[in-house]
């Protein structure tokens, strides 16, 4: 089982180097028994990064993955260094930080959008996909082409009126009775998710979610918003960053 530590807390998904054991080395792959490296899953892509023993050479890390209570973290790199990694040593994880960055801006920024367009037009969003500089988001009907540009405005408006993102977890049982039933995402919440990990971005939304995210909307930075085009069950639209890389304000 491997702890997913850059879930606890706001100011754990800015985390970009940390130690860890070793729990199994599947072929060409590490498990660790704590992990800040995202797995690919909720429309956010996987980090990228390297592992290794400290202060020697690391492997590189391709891909991570769940599976089942563990997540893992596909690896390359020359003979001599996959043979250092053994069950039991400890190692170093170093995120790359420039895609990880860019995700937790686009994944904040589609928060913030499928909150606007619900607020604006009640269409809920079926689903959403972030890779590289941009986001897609599916919604479940036909976006009336006046509402686009309040949509710009109201992502321009994030930027120059930044507001606190924070995260809650809260008893499942506190989450099913409660005033947020009327949400802006689709995706139903697994059965087995207790305590419910809630982000919510300041008078603007509140959500379930397992991704990684920004302390505050000022963050995302410019965005793009392209115009929607139809998709199945109803429009997609999206947004690109307009400076994939932009310096991470200290904490
Ligand atoms: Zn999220």
């Amino acid at each position: 089982m491997t702890e997913l530590a850059y879930l606890a807390d706001p100011p754990a998904a800015y985390v970009r180097a940390f130690r860890a054991r070793i729990t199994a080395l599947p072929p060409g792959a590490v498990v660790l028994d704590r992990t800040f490296f995202y797995p690919t899953g909720g429309g956010q892509a996987n980090d990228r990064g390297t592992l290794g023993l400290p202060g020697a050479e690391a492997a590189e890390v391709v891909d991570v993955t769940k599976s089942g209570a563990s997540v893992v973290h596909r690896v390359r790199g020359s003979t001599s260094v996959l043979r250092a990694l053994s069950v039991g040593a400890e190692v170093e994880g170093v995120l790359d930080w420039d895609r990880r960055y860019r995700h937790m801006r686009l994944h904040t920024g589609q928060h913030l959008l499928s909150a606007r367009i619900f607020a604006r037009t009640r269409l809920r969003t079926r689903k959403a996909m972030m890779s590289v500089t941009s986001a897609n988001l599916d919604l479940e009907g036909t976006l009336p082409p006046d509402v686009v540009p309040l949509l710009a405005e109201d992502l321009a408006e994030a930027l120059t009126h930044p507001r606190p993102v924070t995260l809650r977890h809260i008893p499942r049982a506190e989450w099913d009775r409660n005033p947020y039933a009327e949400r802006s995402g689709l995706v139903p919440l697994p059965v087995q998710v207790d305590p419910v990990r809630v982000v919510e971005i300041e008078a603007s939304d509140v959500c379930p979610c397992g991704g990684t995210h920004l302390r505050s909307t000022g963050e995302i930075g410019r965005v793009r918003l392209r115009p929607p085009v139809p998709a199945v069950g109803g429009d997609r639209i999206g947004f690109s960053l307009e400076e994939p890389s932009l310096p991470t304000p200290p904490g």
